[in-house]
């Protein structure tokens, strides 16, 4: 097992990779920004290292700071957890030619899910369904995309190969509009992604989003823990998580769930990594997948058992899978809500003081979170401040556990987005089910 790993990020998923290494006895190496000296999981690391300042672009994605915070400590292993460089394939291949393990995929395996049209090439190939599109890239000539577009048939979508973020990306609905999107999405995604490759797509209009989570290790084994369901999100940003996904059987997840470790095996995937798809109409169409661990990656471990940053860490070393697809049960249900510093009615971060914190807690009930009171939440990163997760036998359960966990959750000195998450948790078409990935947008009148 690895002795020692470097943890490269900040805040829950930090503390959370932390407590997976202590299991297993790992001594963990804290980096962090001058802002963040008060982390908890850099009060609980065996070291830590200030690698900045606030500005994410000088610390938390300064590679070279985070590859030498590991050469002066001697860790053996550097975590990425999930945003900053963790799907970044430079860094990656730093990280092993400067002679450290990195807890992921391959640098070139990265590289080649991070390009869209590559990705989509891959998993075609491996037969996973996809949403039918232009295969591969648009070229300049006109005639042709028209031609690629009435194929298809209107609405179509633009994509930035190199997008990300739900950035990088351009409905159209009519012929008249085509040129002037893709030179439009061409322009913006050679400014935004430094690659000016783009795709085109039929634009589903009411889709679910629904991921499948996967781990693979380095001896050509492959399995799939199911599925969750993320459609409830605004921008393209997941607000509520949860596995199983509503409606789907166990003979669908099973097709697709195969479908999905066939491919890893074929393109010698090593790690966790999540499949994410569209679902409309009961058929799947794969969009892109992501080569690291998941922020709802715990509604997975709630309904399966399986500890998915353990296995990560047992992968990076060397290890076999400790379960074959025959040992993966899918048992009740589990949600997640994000719980955001932000004001419920506007979404305008709300960074600041937080002068009491009180965790919910009994049965099925887990936080993870690295809050206290006290904890000052910087302005400078993401707004999530903690996961509120809740498990139990059947959905509807699961979801009284969440509404009495909400009840009992006190963060005060700042606003969260608990309240939005309340009236969620109340909402009929929700708890009935099968909502679509448009639904909470046009329920806060956005749409
Ligand atoms: P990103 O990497 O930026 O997240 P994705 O390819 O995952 O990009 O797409 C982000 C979101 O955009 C999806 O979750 C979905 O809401 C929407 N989207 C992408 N492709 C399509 C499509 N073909 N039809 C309908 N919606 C789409």
């Amino acid at each position: 097992m690895l002795s020692k790993v470097l943890i490269a990020n900040r805040g829950e998923i930090a503390l959370r990779i932390l407590r997976a290494c202590r299991e297993l006895g790992i001594n963990v190496v804290a980096v962090h920004s001058t802002a963040d000296r008060d982390l908890k999981h850099v009060r609980l690391a065996d070291e830590s290292v200030c690698i900045g300042p606030p500005p994410s672009n000088q610390s938390y994605l300064n590679i070279p700071a985070v590859i030498s915070a590991a050469e002066l400590t001697d860790a053996v292993a550097i975590h990425p957890g999930y945003g900053f460089l963790s799907e970044n394939a430079d860094f990656a291949e730093q990280v092993e030619k400067s002679g450290f393990i990195f807890i992921g995929p391959r640098p070139d395996t990265i590289r080649l899910m991070g390009d869209k049209v590559s990705a989509i090439a891959a998993m075609k190939k491996a037969g996973v369904p996809c949403v039918p599109g232009s295969d591969g890239s648009l070229s300049d000539d006109m005639e042709n995309n028209f031609q690629i577009a009435h194929r298809l048939g209107y609405p179509v979508i633009i994509k930035a190969s190199g997008g990300g973020g739900g950035r990088g990306m351009r409905v159209v609905h009519s012929e008249a509009s085509l040129h002037n999107a893709i030179s439009l999405t061409r322009s913006e995604a050679a400014a935004a992604f430094g690659n000016d490759q783009i795709y085109m797509e039929k634009y589903l209009e009411n889709p679910r989003h629904i991921e499948f989570q996967i781990l693979a290790d380095s001896h050509g084994n492959a399995i799939y823990l199911g599925e969750r369901d993320c459609s409830m999100q605004r921008r393209h940003q997941k607000v509520i998580e949860e596995a199983p996904a509503p409606g789907i059987t166990k003979t669908l997840r099973q097709k697709i769930g195969e479908r999905c470790a066939q491919a890893c095996s074929e393109i010698g995937y090593r790690g966790a990594g999540t499949f994410e798809f569209l679902y409309e109409n009961g058929e799947f169409y794969f969009i892109e997948m992501n080569t690291r661990l998941q922020v709802e990656h715990p509604v997975t471990e709630q309904v399966t058992g399986i500890d998915i940053v353990r296995e990560q860490l047992r992968i990076a070393s060397g290890e076999k899978l400790s379960y074959q697809q025959k040992d993966i049960h899918i048992q009740g249900h589990a949600i997640e809500c994000r719980i955001n510093a932000e004001d419920p009615e506007t979404f305008l971060p709300s960074p600041g003081s937080i002068s009491l914190y009180h965790a919910p807690g009994g049965p099925g009930v887990r936080v993870d979170t690295h809050i206290y009171t006290g904890y000052q939440v910087p302005p400078y990163y993401d707004s999530m401040i903690g996961k509120l997760i809740a498990y139990s036998d059947t959905r509807d359960s699961a979801m009284a556990r969440m509404r009495t966990a909400l009840d009992e959750m006190i963060i005060d000195g700042i606003k969260t987005n608990i309240r939005l998450h309340q009236s969620l948790l109340t909402d009929a078409n929700f708890l009935a089910g099968g909502t679509n990935i448009h639904y909470l947008e046009k329920k806060l009148g956005m749409s």
